[in-house]
């Protein structure tokens, strides 16, 4: 075997991102060797990717699933050694044989596992987004710590990283970066007479035009939460201060997003909407490899339009606004309360409507308090689910 190969953790290898993930790697194996791969509660998938990829470590975060694990393990033939929960997780997000970790994990859950790999120092391929919105701060400094680097995946920061000047030290400012600008397709409901929004199922919901994701991010993506949550990403990756990000609308998803500098130049970042380009980037930086992806045929694409965002429309981008700008424990609480509507939007619990309704509240009944360590986030995590459980019966 190679032993230049790099050695790659996946947290979340049987979602949307890990298997586009996994399809980059199966063109490279000259290139990386997979170490460990997890999911929640995917058994047959999680099994066959460990025999095909020859992992030595899988992780199953439901205890109660170990034993079958085991099972479709012994039936592929694969002698992976088996872990559980979030002590499995943490155990191979910093594996010392692990050079890269990608974090594609959905929600909170994340966190731990990737602060795990920012401690131990490792590549970060991120494209679970809610750790940053609700611990970016401990994020990046357990980063700096641990001597870790960071590579984003979501696809809006892995193209403003493509259009900032490299190495970018965290100083817009010294970048002579005046705004950046975070572009949305506007999802599936961009000209859906509003009164209609009421009537929208989980099914119309997780249809996105341009993409193909998981459930959660799919409801982001039709609320605009998603690119409300990407502000605060932003915020973080790149030192931005609020006034500096801006969220423009671009149906046609073929402009990630622009970076605009003090010279009146905008720097943008161009491809087909196919995550396997910003994995791909992230996985070889600064080399580029062949991802699989069609290639972007402007002629054909026609028209690339653009317009302003509609906050009526779409209330959670206001709400994120507001929670970006207020700080301390407001993103942890927005993004609590968004885990648990979206969830019980999925489930059929609430009208799609009632998504930002039901976050709108939490963050109203919700304390403001600092973050200074994991505790202040799990509490304040913790409190938002409680009420938006309690609040939820009544506006159900
Ligand atoms: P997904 O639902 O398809 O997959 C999630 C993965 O995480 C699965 O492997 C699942 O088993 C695992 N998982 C879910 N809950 C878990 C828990 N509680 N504990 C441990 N593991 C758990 O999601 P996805 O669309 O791949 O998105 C993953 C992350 O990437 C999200 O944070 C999302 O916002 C971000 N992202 C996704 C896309 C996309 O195109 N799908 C684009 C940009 C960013
Ligand atoms: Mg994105």
């Amino acid at each position: 075997m190679n032993e230049s190969r790099r050695a790659i953790t996946i947290l979340g290898s049987t979602g949307s991102i890990g298997l586009s993930t996994l399809d980059v790697i199966a063109r490279h194996p000259d290139r990386y060797r997979v170490v460990a791969l997890t999911a929640q509660q995917n058994v047959p998938e999680l099994a066959r990717q460990c025999a095909q990829f020859g992992a030595r470590y899988a992780v199953i975060s439901e205890p109660t699933l170990v034993g079958k694990l085991r099972q479709a393990l012994d039936d592929h033939g694969c002698n992976a050694e088996v872990l559980a929960g979030n002590e499995g997780l943490e155990q191979v997000a910093s594996l010392p044989e692990t050079d890269i970790v990608m974090a594609a994990i959905v929600g909170a859950a994340g966190l731990a596992p990737t602060l795990q790999a920012a401690r131990a120092g490792k590549k970060i391929l991120l494209a679970n987004k809610e750790s940053l919105v609700i611990a970016g701060k401990l994020f990046m400094r357990a980063m700096k710590e641990g001597g870790a680097t960071v590579l984003p995946v979501d696809s809006e920061h892995n193209a403003i990283f493509q259009s900032l000047p490299q190495p970018f030290e965290g100083n817009l400012e010294a970048a002579g970066v005046e705004r950046i600008i975070l572009t949305a397709s506007g999802g599936p409901f961009l000209e859906l007479p509003v009164e209609r929004l009421p009537t929208i199922t989980p099914e119309q919901a997780c249809k996105h035009p341009n993409w193909d994701m998981g459930r959660k991010i799919s409801v982001d993506s039709a609320t605009l939460m998603n690119k409300g949550l990407e502000l605060i990403e932003a915020h973080w990756l790149f030192n931005a201060r609020p006034e500096q990000l801006e969220v423009l609308i671009h149906p046609q998803s073929i402009i990630h997003s622009m970076v605009a500098y003090r010279d009146g130049s905008v720097l943008a970042q161009l491809g087909m909407p196919d995550m396997r380009t910003p994995i791909a980037h992230a996985l070889a930086w600064p080399d580029r490899i062949e991802a699989g992806v069609n290639r972007l045929n402007l002629a054909s694409v026609k028209d690339l339009s653009f317009r302003s965002p509609d906050i009526g429309r779409f209330p959670c981008l206001g709400l994120a606004y507001s929670a970006m700008r207020e700080g301390s424990s407001m993103p942890v609480t927005l993004n609590a309360a968004n885990e648990i509507a979206v969830e019980a939007f999925l489930s059929g619990q609430i009208r799609f409507d009632r998504i930002s309704a039901l976050v709108e509240r939490v963050m109203e009944r919700s304390e403001r308090n600092e973050i200074h360590d994991l505790d202040d986030v799990m509490q304040a995590d913790l409190a938002a689910r409680t009420v938006a459980m309690e609040l939820m019966r009544r506006i159900s």
